[in-house]
């Protein structure tokens, strides 16, 4: 007997996530000195975490020895304080693309539909095909989520819609006022996704509390990898409804998020003059290099995120060449728009080295 007929056949045909490349991993491969490259092709935090931060995970290692709290106590505290929530709503996670999976677990059964705008974070989809749902794609309209769209694409089957503000790997967002009429106009069997990755990069991110007071299925998804630059230990969280938050708790594993990540992420949240500063240097940032490609003549898709999209032509050239000169960026074919690089916001000379190595390699 073949190995491939013990096999669930839905893994057979899964499709498998594309990281960006790790800095070891392109310098081993190019023979280029690890000290030279930059990474700005996960939307990573260019500052790091928050000093406070690596001296809670340094504080926790010393008592490495005993599992984790598995209920996550204590950042689940903070986290409704911070939301002004009651712990029981809320979800923490190994990563938010944990609670991604967990949805699936809770809500997904094959022949279901899952809606999503495309592109958007690959992971939905994934998550879709996983549990063996239909992913339903709706385009984006200039590079927005087309709410109309979406709720058009909704069926008797769907389960679950996935709408992620500000978009990965778009960097646009939609106004809290759509957000909250797209939702009050869902049918109850469809819970409503809310991936706020980049909330914190906000002004005024949407709040989509009153829809939980109201009684309806909404899970808002954050996380800890991007501006609480946390994204090698895997922390993220759900919040939702004490209903929902039970549900997936069932399909949670009992110590899914580790004891240095729960610390960490702790110190992180009470370190808010760091988090206002890697905000204020994202902006700085964002207007750097959209000056950067102005100058250069190519076109970008405003962000409100800490990455943007440049249309450069040949994406996987041009991808493949600034690798070469030690940058990494995204390569957005794999989203269908080959002629398009993704670039996470650097530090001031990181963004400006990105410049002048695109400069050279687009002409
Ligand atoms: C980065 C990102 C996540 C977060 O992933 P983690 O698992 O928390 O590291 C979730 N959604 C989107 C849209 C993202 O870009």
């Amino acid at each position: 007997m073949k190995l491939s007929d013990l096999v669930n056949p839905t893994i057979l045909t899964q499709p498998v996530y594309e990281p960006g490349k790790p800095i070891e991993t392109v310098a081993r491969e190019l023979g280029l000195d690890p000290a030279t490259i930059i990474k700005l092709a996960s939307n990573e935090n260019a500052f790091g975490p928050s000093p406070k931060a690596i001296a809670a995970a340094h504080a926790a290692l010393n008592e490495a020895q005993l599992y984790p709290d598995g209920g996550a106590f204590t950042l689940r505290q903070k986290l409704a304080a911070r939301h002004a929530l009651a712990p029981e709503q809320i979800v923490p996670g190994n990563g938010s693309n944990e609670i991604l999976e967990l949805l699936g677990h809770v809500f997904l059964r094959p022949g279901d539909e899952a809606v999503m705008g495309v592109p958007a974070f690959v992971v939905y989809k994934l998550v879709a095909l996983l549990f063996g749902a239909k992913p339903v794609e709706v385009p984006l309209v200039n590079h927005r989520h087309d709410l109309a769209a979406l709720a058009l694409a909704i069926t008797p089957r769907t389960k679950l819609v996935f709408l992620p503000s500000p978009n990965n790997p778009t960097g646009t967002a939609n106004s809290e006022e759509e957000i909250l009429a797209f939702a009050r106009a869902l049918p109850p069997h469809v819970v409503l996704v809310f991936d706020e990755a980049y909330a914190e990069f906000l002004a005024n991110p949407p709040d989509l509390r009153p829809l939980l007071r109201e009684g309806r299925h909404v899970v808002c998804l954050r996380t800890f990898s991007k501006i609480f630059g946390l994204a090698a230990l895997r922390v993220g969280y759900g919040y939702t409804s004490p209903e929902i938050a039970a549900l997936l708790n069932r399909a949670r594993q009992p110590f899914n998020v580790n004891a240095i990540g729960q610390a960490a992420a702790c110190a992180a949240l009470d370190d808010g003059e760091f988090t206002a500063r890697c905000v204020r240097e994202n902006r700085a940032g964002l207007e750097q290099l959209a000056a950067g490609c102005q100058a250069l003549g190519l076109e970008i898709v405003p962000s409100v995120a800490n990455f943007f999209l440049v249309r450069v032509g040949d994406g996987a050239r041009v991808f493949g060449e600034l690798q070469a000169r030690g940058v990494i960026v995204r390569p957005l074919k794999p989203y269908g728009m080959a002629e398009w690089l993704r670039v996470t916001v650097g530090t001031a000379t990181q963004n400006e080295r990105l410049l002048r190595e695109l400069a050279t390699v687009v002409k």
